[in-house]
């Protein structure tokens, strides 16, 4: 049993897993403050449900405020001052980032979110704003106390997320030292944050995911009024420690990020940030819902014993625990490479391109095993996991949206296909597979992956599914034994 006593503690299966791990003192202390107070305000958020939204102060002011418990604020704020934004930035490594994501993400992987998507700001901003635009808005970005500023990125409009170049209305015009944007965003995560990232159109420019650009929002415009406005929030069924919206976009101040004419890459960095902070989180939660199946497995008896000791239920367990194994190593080989070559501007090098693999690779497979995990941690809780009262029913919700945001499983699969294909990124990943264990049944998926790639396109895309799914759980179940050397 002592093996399966490290999914209690999302810090003990990190040692287990990694040789060195900076920052320990900080993991423990971060995880310390979840055990004794965030998750009593987690729980409470979660179960309080959508936030709410007061659109004017009593004199009709417009003012777009979130109305959250002040609890709230409290557990946000942790994460930030614990540098899960501002040590990417000031140590030049996303390794205590990611860290710190997964360790947030045991106990509510929906806060991971605004940490994401700020992180997502911050990066961008110091990678390609310009100098005034840097001067102001980064600092308060990195602040260390309660007043940091959050971010936000926002794509996604009513036309849908996965098709950008046809959805994307938003127009922007240029305006003195500045653009004007106008248009609306239909998901906008972290919709009171001071500062987002938006894609948009700059007027004249070619249709398609090359005509756009990506561009800084602050949330309030230099005279000190509301530069853009929350129409409503969603009722989500999960992460609603972050409130999601709708935001309306009125000729709204807005700085240019990189140059208009190469947006679209700029975008695609933000979503790769999005997309390995989803399978850190997304490792987490089914950590969290196979441990919360542990501690009600060795509560419960039927047939005179406790159901833990039943060798059916307990090699269930121990499958997924191996399977828990691989799916981290893939989403930490995504964190790795990125933390490598994050810093990367287009031309983007080969290995930038294994790590655009990796990372669909990983997103697509740590989140439907979340989803697998939650299902399964509720069905081992037989009737009481369907119950609202209690959590297994929680991880399930939360789980379904990680399978969703930052590009649904199809999305992950075409993104990982046109890499392969195009820059032929599967041939460095196998080569590095093949240098921890070279096995009969990777030389075998070699040889499938490269006869997909060799089909006509509307049958490579009807093929792809379960040849990009043996891609990805090999490669975790690989990269598992180098994690463990
Ligand atoms: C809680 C939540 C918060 C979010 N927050 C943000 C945010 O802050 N910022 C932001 O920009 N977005 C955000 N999103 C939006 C999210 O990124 C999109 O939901 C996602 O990208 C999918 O887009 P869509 O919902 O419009 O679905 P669509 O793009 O309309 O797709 C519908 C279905 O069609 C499938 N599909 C599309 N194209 C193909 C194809 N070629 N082949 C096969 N299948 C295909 C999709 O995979 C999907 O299953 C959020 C979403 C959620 C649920």
């Amino acid at each position: 049993m002592a093996l399966l006593d490290m999914l209690r503690s999302p810090l003990a299966f990190l040692e287990s897993r990694l040789p060195t791990i900076p920052h320990l003192p900080v993991l423990r202390a971060e995880q310390e403050w979840w055990k004794t107070d965030g998750v009593r305000i987690s729980d409470a958020i979660d179960r309080a449900g959508t936030p709410w939204l007061r659109m004017f102060d009593p004199s009709g002011r417009r003012t777009d405020e979130i109305l959250y418990p002040p609890e709230y604020q409290t557990m946000l704020r942790q994460g930030y001052r614990s540098g899960v934004v501002w040590r990417a930035l000031e140590e030049n490594s996303l390794l205590p980032t990611y860290l710190l994501m997964y360790l947030v993400s045991f106990y509510d992987p929906g806060v991971c979110c605004p940490y994401t998507v700020s992180l997502g700001t911050a990066v961008s901003l110091a990678k390609y704003g310009g100098v005034e635009s840097q001067a102001r808005f980064l600092p308060p970005l990195l602040r260390k106390d309660n007043s940091v500023w959050q971010g936000a990125t926002w794509m996604t409009e009513i036309g849908g997320g996965s098709d950008l170049g046809a959805s994307v209305r938003t127009i922007a015009r240029p305006s003195s030292d500045s653009w004007l944007l106008t248009g609306d965003k239909y998901f906008a995560s972290n919709a009171t944050a001071e500062l987002a990232v938006v894609a948009a159109r700059p007027e004249g420019a070619p249709p398609g995911v090359r005509g756009l650009a990506l561009f800084l929002v602050p949330r309030y415009r230099d005279d000190g009024s509301l530069n853009r406005f929350i129409r409503r929030l969603k009722d989500k069924i999960g992460t609603r420690s972050v409130p999601t919206g709708e935001i309306e976009l009125r000729d709204s101040e807005a700085y240019l990020l990189g140059r208009a004419d190469s947006g679209i890459y700029l975008i695609l960095e933000v979503l790769n940030l999005s997309r390995v902070a989803n399978s850190v989180a997304s490792v987490a939660l089914a950590q969290r819902a196979l441990a919360d199946a542990l501690a009600y497995a060795e509560c419960r008896t039927a047939f005179g014993k406790r159901i833990i000791d039943h060798a059916l239920l307990r090699h269930q367990f121990e499958v997924r625990l191996e399977s828990l194994r691989s799916a981290f190593a893939l989403a930490w080989e995504s964190v790795r490479l990125l933390d490598e070559v994050g810093m990367e501007r287009p031309p983007y090098s080969e290995r930038y391109h294994v790590f655009r693999l990796v990372a669909h690779l990983a997103k697509y497979w740590t989140a439907e095993f979340a989803v697998s995990s939650a299902k399964w941690a509720m069905e081992v809780h037989g009737g009481l996991g369907v119950l609202g009262e209690y959590e297994a029913e929680r991880w399930l919700r939360e789980a379904m949206i990680l399978a969703i945001w930052e590009g649904t499983s199809h999305r992950q699969i075409l993104d990982g296909l046109e890499v392969m294909e195009r820059k032929q990124a599967h041939k460095t990943l196998f080569a590095q597979l093949a240098g921890i264990a070279r096995t009969e049944e990777l030389q075998e998926l070699e040889s499938d992956v490269q006869r997909l790639l060799n089909l006509r396109p509307d049958h490579k895309e009807a093929e792809a599914e379960a040849v990009f799914r043996r891609l990805a759980i090999l490669s975790g179940d690989h990269l598992s034994r180098k994690y463990l050397q």
